[in-house]
């Protein structure tokens, strides 16, 4: 490695930083290619857990790409990866429609089996002005329809640009699906916006989760967003429960709905699949 030369000088040649943007050139033609060919992406699913029941009432799809020399690709490397390329258009897209297909083909287009699929929206499709175009599109052409598909943006995404994104929020209000704040109790929300956003439910971020357990376990924050949720009408679902004891601890406090390892882990849909065969179908909503 190149020692950092002195002041005002920079580094003859630092091999790391050369190996890090051929990796990234590499990687991002590498996904390029396979949002070509397909096959090597492929959607995870992870059930969502009524509390008070026990009951799965839907699920989040979690992208997975099988890199063929590189094994699995974790998404919180290659999303990144996408937005800064703008593959993270036709890869949303792509991500959309498998999910929406894999709900229709698992029958939670029937009222009998009245469950929501949860997709993740990040920053850039989010800021696409298509994107509401895209979405009533991919419910057409599935059939599923629309107040089964939740879609997920981040606090962060939502909170930047906050007059613009009020507008696409009611637009894909508009359109019927449901609307998800991810990752919450990690940005910094407007109360005020959040009481003006159309949205249905907050997600718990799994750092105030990990805080119930432990040595010294502190519940004040999980609790407080809980409250502010169900003061806003918003349903709660708490991310990453792994222990009973938090289970138990955010049953106690009214939260809604829960995923973690704890229930399951992301499966791969055959095995998901697998989950519904053996689980009484929920009412219709
Ligand atoms: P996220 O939407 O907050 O998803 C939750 C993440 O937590 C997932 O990681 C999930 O596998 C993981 N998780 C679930 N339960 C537990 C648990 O009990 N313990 C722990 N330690 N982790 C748990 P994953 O699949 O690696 O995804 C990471 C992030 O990448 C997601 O965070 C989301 O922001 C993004 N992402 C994943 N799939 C997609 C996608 O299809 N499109 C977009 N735009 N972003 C995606
Ligand atoms: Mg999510
Ligand atoms: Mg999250
Ligand atoms: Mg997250």
């Amino acid at each position: 490695r190149a020692k950092s030369a002195g002041s005002g000088q920079f580094a003859r040649y630092d091999p790391q930083m050369h190996s890090g943007l051929v990796e990234r050139l590499q990687l991002a033609a590498d996904l390029r290619r396979a949002l070509e060919t397909g096959g090597e992406l492929e959607m995870h699913y992870q059930p969502t857990i009524e509390l008070r029941t026990g009951q799965i009432v839907g699920f989040e799809a979690l992208v997975r790409w099988r890199h063929p020399v590189r094994g699995m690709i974790s998404p919180a490397d290659f999303i990144p990866l996408a937005e800064s390329t703008g593959l993270i258009r036709p890869l949303g897209q792509w991500v959309l429609a498998e999910s929406c297909r894999q709900a229709v083909a698992w029958g939670m287009g029937a009222p009998e089996r009245a469950m929501t699929m949860a997709v993740n929206v990040s920053g850039r499709q989010f800021d696409q002005p298509g994107l509401p175009g895209i979405v009533a599109a991919v419910l057409a052409e599935t059939g599923l329809p629309a107040q089964r598909l939740c879609l997920e943006m981040t606090e962060s995404v939502l909170m930047t640009d906050t007059e613009e994104n009020l507008a696409v929020l009611l637009s894909l209000k508009d359109i019927g699906v449901r609307l998800a704040i991810d990752d919450f109790g990690t940005g910094y929300s407007s109360l005020a916006y959040l009481r003006r956003f159309p949205v249905d439910t907050l997600k718990i971020d799994r750092s105030f989760v990990e805080r119930l357990s432990g040595a010294t376990p502190d519940a004040a924050l999980a609790r407080t967003i809980v409250q502010l949720g169900q003061s806003l009408g918003m349903a709660t679902v708490a991310e990453g429960i792994e222990q009973y004891a938090q289970f138990l601890a955010l049953r106690r406090m009214g939260c809604d709905l829960a995923q973690g390892y704890y229930f399951s882990r992301p499966l791969p849909a055959a095995e998901a699949g697998l989950l519904l065969q053996d689980h009484k179908p929920a009412v219709a909503a």
